[in-house]
């Protein structure tokens, strides 16, 4: 952890302000032996697991299948804490954006994406990201922290209640999909996100099947294997150039884990095969990455790698110092790849209106002074100083 990571901050608390435990973001063992130290039998934990992630009860109350006495006793001791919600936006197009917050007074968004056969939530990982691509407005936030198990997970839940899915039907749920695509770096928060995405993937509570959980990483190669081989969940990989030089400019990790690494990595990445592809993530911006010849190196370098390309027109924040590419550009691109035997659909903008699109959550639709601008270049060239340092 660097010092802009370390930033004196306390997330959703184990302990709320009635000094009850948060049981949200336990793993089941530690629900377990919770119950143990409580003095109740060990399936008493198992009747909580199904309240709380399968019903959604946030009331102790409401727990029918346990006795009065140990509801009441439990309702002393314990609670199951959600974040405040402070803005709930819906988009023209179904698409919604929760802006939560945290006792800290941080804030983190989640957004719902509404689709016909399907619903998928985008889910933050971190307060900002210590990560600085150039083109992404996350990169440019000051105050970075992890989020907790119990916050991520809480994420989901929050969704959850809000679209009415306690308990969700076996079909045509809402919230069948999850993608580890909102603020920050989901590998670089690696066992809190293990942990909540345990206990998302849980048969006997949210249930949803690994096979519909996406992560996205930025190319964090050392800990790509043991995210694929602990929870087997689809990769997507940020990409967005096809050399070292244009990709060490645009995301400044590739100093640290250059293309050929990240290449490897995805080579090599647990469990994928032809049925189970890889995404790769590409932005378009303007001028530089989207041309025929990238498009014809970028089938180069994932030659032999079971891929699907993601083609992303850029959404441009204010202050972004890249533009989107022309849509013949990207129709062009689109085709090259399409023609090398990639299924590379363009990723339609969606909830523009609530500025829910990727990289612009928490970013305000405003002019930035001068002021502001500079302060921007601070932040990222101190991050990418810690970064290369
Ligand atoms: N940190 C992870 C997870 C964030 S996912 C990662 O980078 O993969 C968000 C996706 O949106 C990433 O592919 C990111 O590169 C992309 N993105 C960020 N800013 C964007 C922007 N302004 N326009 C389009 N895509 C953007
Ligand atoms: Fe962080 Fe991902 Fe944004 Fe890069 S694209 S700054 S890794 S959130």
């Amino acid at each position: 952890m660097n010092a802009i990571s370390t930033a004196a901050l306390s997330p959703l608390p184990r302990i709320d302000a009635e000094g009850r435990k948060n049981l949200v973001g336990l793993s089941r063992e530690e629900l377990e032996a919770e119950m143990l130290g409580f003095g109740l039998e060990k399936f008493r934990a198992r009747q909580l697991w199904h309240w709380i992630y399968h019903r959604g009860a946030t009331d102790f109350a409401v727990m029918t299948t346990l006795a009065k006495p140990v509801r009441d006793k439990l309702a002393e001791a314990y609670a199951v804490l959600r974040p405040t919600v402070v803005r709930d936006l819906k988009s023209t197009d179904g698409t919604r954006k929760w802006l939560l917050r945290m006792p800290d007074g941080q804030e983190v968004e989640s957004v719902h994406i509404p689709e016909e056969d399907r619903g998928t939530l985008c889910v933050s990982s971190q307060v900002g990201c210590t990560l600085t691509c150039r083109f992404c407005h996350t990169g440019t936030q000051r105050l970075v922290r992890n989020l907790t198990a119990a916050e991520i997970v809480a994420q989901v839940m929050l969704a959850r209640d809000a679209l009415g899915e306690w308990p969700a039907p076996p079909d045509g749920r809402m919230v069948s999909n999850i993608v580890m695509m909102g603020m920050g770096e989901p590998l670089f928060n690696y066992e809190n996100v293990a942990k909540a995405l345990k206990i998302v993937m849980d048969g006997d509570g949210i249930s949803i099947s690994k096979r519909r959980i996406t992560l996205s990483t930025s190319g964090v190669v050392p800990m790509m294997k043991r995210c694929g081989e602990e929870l087997n969940v689809n990769l997507a990989v940020s990409l967005h150039a096809v050399t070292d030089e244009l990709r060490d400019i645009i995301m400044p990790i590739n100093r640290k884990y250059p293309l050929r690494e990240l290449i490897d990595a995805c080579r090599n990445y647990p469990g994928v095969n032809n049925a189970r592809r890889i995404t790769f993530e590409y932005v378009m911006l303007k001028g530089l990455n989207d041309s025929p010849a990238d498009a014809r190196a970028l089938v180069n370098l994932l030659r032999g790698i079971p891929a699907k390309i993601n083609l992303i027109p850029f959404n441009p924040w204010p202050g972004a110092p890249y533009e989107r590419s022309t849509d013949r550009a990207i129709q062009v691109f689109g085709d090259i790849v399409n023609h090398a035997g990639y299924a590379s659909p363009v990723r339609t903008p969606r909830g523009e209106d609530i500025m829910a699109a990727c990289g612009q959550l928490k970013s305000e639709s405003m002019k930035l002074t001068a002021a502001e601008r500079a302060r921007i270049q601070e932040v990222i060239a101190e991050k990418d100083a810690e970064l290369t340092g």
